[in-house]
């Protein structure tokens, strides 16, 4: 019998059974147990008793920019990962790019680690980059513990990550698929992107005019000839166009490995709602109309997304021109993504289990984190505790990223995140975050 220090329970737990009261124990940062929930309480364990509130396994979002060290007045790892534990998400997997060095070499992975060492608030994981030049990093990388390689097929937005050509991408793919690595990809073909008008702007129409549907269509239309020719494991990132959804079903039922993700802005904002100006609303691919959001809902429904995530790439408030085209794009949703979700999920007919499946599960799955996603016995004690009925207003000063610029200022969103839990220690307790115990997450450890 191990000793158990914590009992936290509910009536609604989500697990991978399903939503039921219980009685969670916790050794040593680990589920021992999903008890009933009238369990007797073992002497020298803490009860922590939420009461309606749901639990849900801590939420993982694999696609965050922290841009420490480098670009740290954009964001960093104290910021982010606070922004991270107010919001229930306890595990994070770093993008690549916008750090100074960008997480390309062995070297310059081991630069970050040291910097997000001791601000991590939140569990911390790294993707690395492929570049046209670093397919010899790629393995040592991978043993060094990335979970994967990102790369874009149009250009980033900061030159020290140049994108791939498709000959690019062949040479990367086939080293990647050598050693049954992943590549998540930035989908928008450069040549559409080329050929669409370019304006400097302040009407959002103008922006989403020079990023169209066909980019992201043809991109992964071509990503998925080739993970299907190198045989190779490939996942779209922050997928915008929902005219790609019948190609990515049908790569999937012919057995192409490809997965897919999008992000909140997607799902909860139209093109059709964003004020003149309004930079904040700004990424890339864009937000596009009401009606292409319904179709990327029928996709979740329908199991062809198999991840939200957030997308959260922040910048200094000087980068976000009134100019469409020239502001720095990047949406920062990490605090608010589960809210946001949730607000529209419910509207939509969704439940807590369809968010856990979308937000914790699916990317844990997406990066092999294997102790995390679920609440089973011998995972981490991660938890996200919810009021899903309780709304709050949007108010940027109550946001902990370092640029509290955001697109949903003003909104009323369902679903408070009333405490966090990280192998089973609150690291949120109704916004008061305690001091930093995120590790450093190594695939394979
Ligand atoms: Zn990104």
């Amino acid at each position: 019998m191990v000793d158990i220090d914590l009992v936290l329970r509910s009536t609604r737990v989500i697990t991978p059974e399903g939503t039921r009261p219980a009685a969670i124990a916790v050794s040593g940062g680990t589920i021992a147990g999903v008890w009933a929930h009238d369990a007797e309480v073992p002497a020298g364990a803490v009860l922590e008793d939420v009461g309606d509130d749901v639990v849900l396994p801590g939420l993982v979002d694999s696609h965050v920019h922290v841009n420490d060290p480098g670009r740290t007045e954009w964001e960093g790892f104290w910021t982010a990962t606070r922004a991270a534990a107010a919001g229930g998400i306890t595990t994070i997997v770093d993008m690549p790019l916008n750090s100074l060095p960008p997480t390309t070499t062995v070297d310059n992975l081991r630069t970050k680690q040291e910097v997000a060492r001791a601000k991590a608030h939140v569990d911390v994981g790294f993707w690395g980059g492929a570049l046209p030049d670093n397919v010899k990093d790629l393995r040592p990388l991978h043993d060094a513990g990335v979970y994967g390689f990102k790369c874009f097929l149009s250009p980033s937005g900061v030159e020290e990550f140049p994108e791939l050509d498709q000959e690019q991408l062949a040479r990367s793919l086939a080293e990647i698929a050598g050693f049954d690595g992943l590549m998540i990809v930035h989908a928008e073909d450069p040549h559409h992107l080329a050929a669409a008008p370019q304006k400097s702007s302040s009407q959002y129409a103008d922006f989403l005019a020079s990023r169209p549907r066909d980019a992201e269509n043809t991109a992964i239309g071509n990503l998925i000839d080739q993970a299907r020719r190198l045989d190779a494991r490939v996942h779209v990132l922050h997928l915008s166009s929902s005219d790609a959804l019948p190609l990515i079903a049908a790569a999937k039922a012919e057995g192409v490995k490809v997965t897919v993700e999008s992000c909140p802005h997607f799902l909860t904002l139209t093109a059709e709602e964003v004020p003149d100006g309004a930079t904040e609303f700004k990424c890339c691919p864009p937000i596009r109309e009401a009606v292409n959001q319904d179709a990327l809902w029928q996709g979740l429904a329908d199991g062809v997304i198999d991840c939200i995530v957030s997308d959260h790439s922040p910048s200094t408030a000087d980068l976000k021109t009134p100019d469409f085209s020239s502001a720095w794009g990047g949406i920062s949703s990490l605090q608010l993504g589960l809210p946001a979700i949730w607000t529209e999920a419910r509207r939509r007919g969704f439940d807590l289990t369809d968010v856990v499946r979308w937000m914790s599960e699916g990317p844990a799955r997406l990066a092999g984190l294997d102790r995390k996603g679920a609440i089973e016995t011998g995972r981490d004690a991660d938890f996200a505790v919810v009021d899903p009925d309780a709304t709050f207003t949007v108010d940027p000063a109550d946001l902990q990223h370092r640029n509290r610029i955001t697109a949903y200022a003003g909104k009323t969103l369902h679903g408070v995140v009333t405490s966090t839990w990280l192998r089973g220690e609150k690291i949120n307790d109704r916004g008061t975050l305690a001091e930093p115990s995120g590790r450093l997450l190594e695939r394979n450890n």
